[in-house]
């Protein structure tokens, strides 16, 4: 009952294909003409009786060669055909007046609903012929039973009311079943863009080797610390003889190497620090409302982590790892760039220099 209740308000998560849909469609068709050929032998309206019998067949048939391959959308336009035949004969049968002419209507939003569905299909019918072929047949149904009397007369009007109201509820059922697919398909379309969405916001915004952050990040963070007219620091690391790393392991055990001072990088700052691979092996750290010795004291503490790395390559050798880094603050240049150039100068000063340190404002 929760399940049904869900499925109504278009709550649940069963995302169906068409080919499931077109098959619940059949097997429900069938089975409101069951109702519909007990309703006609009750009534002695043989000929109707007769008609319900051949679209239950019909019905078990498309059911069948959904089973076995047959295209969906041939289906569904069987029945589609079905049902429009059905209610200008049903109509010829017992009169307008039994409400058979419904089925023509909910027809129009089931139309609207194949043609969103199939609408990459190379067979695809724009909905505008359903819906004329739609009104032809109703058309035609309602002079026919306003021009002629009916073939079957079914009893009082109580009972055509009953009839109609039977149909009235089973078209509400078929419109429901419908309306309620269409929701959850384009709900469960739009989760599905709203996770690539976000999927492509961290692949734009990030670098894939390491998680950490791009160059574009450090843009948009900038931009944040300016409007609000914040201090701010830099970190700029490269980690030493990378190359050397790379030439007697391989870029793979690199490629580790390469993550593992990422990691150390991004346990070391705070949550409103962004790190970002600034270049190959190069890591830059923007620090939001730091002071310049606040920034000496991070990056010590990120060196020292990195000389306590052990690395294990695949032959089994332990790699050690160190990193010269240079840090800058805001007041030290007019914006950004020239920050970094500090920072980036400090670096190469500890390169040459002996690598494995710190360079701060005192040098
Ligand atoms: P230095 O101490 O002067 O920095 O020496 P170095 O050998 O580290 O020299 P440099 O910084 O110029 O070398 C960078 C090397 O990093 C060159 C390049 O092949 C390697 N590299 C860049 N990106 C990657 C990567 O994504 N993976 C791996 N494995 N290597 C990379
Ligand atoms: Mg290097
Ligand atoms: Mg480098």
């Amino acid at each position: 009952m929760k399940k049904l209740w869900e499925y109504i308000s278009g709550e649940t998560k069963i995302a169906l294909t068409m080919k499931q849909v077109v098959t619940y469609l059949t097997l429900v068709m069938a089975c409101i003409h069951i109702l519909l050929f007990i309703l006609f032998m009750c009534f002695d309206v043989h000929m109707m009786a007769a008609v319900n019998v051949v679209s239950i067949v019909v019905y078990i048939n498309c059911f069948i060669w959904l089973h076995f391959g047959k295209s969906s959308y041939v289906v569904f336009n069987l029945c589609y055909a079905e049902v429009i035949i059905h209610a200008m004969l049903a109509t010829f049968a017992v009169g307008s007046s039994c409400g058979f002419l419904l089925y023509m209507v909910c027809m129009i939003p089931i139309a609207y609903y194949a043609a969103y569905s199939f609408r990459s299909s190379s067979h695809f019918i724009n909905p505008v012929v359903y819906i004329f072929t739609t009104i032809i047949a109703f058309v035609i149904s309602k002079y026919a039973s306003w021009a002629f009397e009916p073939m079957y007369d079914i009893g009082n009007s109580f009972v055509q009311t009953s009839i109609y109201i039977v149909n009235y509820l089973l078209v509400v059922v078929a419109i429901v079943v419908f309306m309620s697919t269409f929701l959850i398909q384009i709900k469960t379309l739009e989760e599905i863009m709203i996770k690539k969405n976000e999927r492509l916001e961290i692949l734009s915004t990030h670098d894939v080797l390491t998680g950490l952050a791009n160059r574009r990040s450090i843009n948009q963070c900038y931009k944040n610390i300016s409007r609000q007219q914040q201090d701010y620091a830099i970190i700029l690391g490269d980690i030493d003889d990378f190359k050397h790393i790379n030439d007697t392991y391989g870029h793979t055990c690199g490629d580790n190497v390469l993550k593992s001072v990422a990691n150390v990088f991004k346990t070391s700052v705070r949550d409103c620090d962004i790190v970002c691979r600034w270049g190959g092996e190069e890591i830059l750290v923007m620090l939001p409302d730091c002071g310049k010795d606040t920034a000496v004291q991070i990056a010590e503490d990120i060196i020292e982590e990195i000389r306590k790395l052990v690395i294990i390559s695949q032959e089994g050798d332990e790699i050690k790892v160190t990193m010269t880094l240079g840090t800058a603050s805001s007041d030290e240049g007019k914006d950004i760039k020239d920050i970094i150039k500090e920072a980036d100068n400090r670096l190469y000063y500890g390169k040459g220099h002996g690598k494995n340190c710190v360079v701060d404002y005192k040098k």
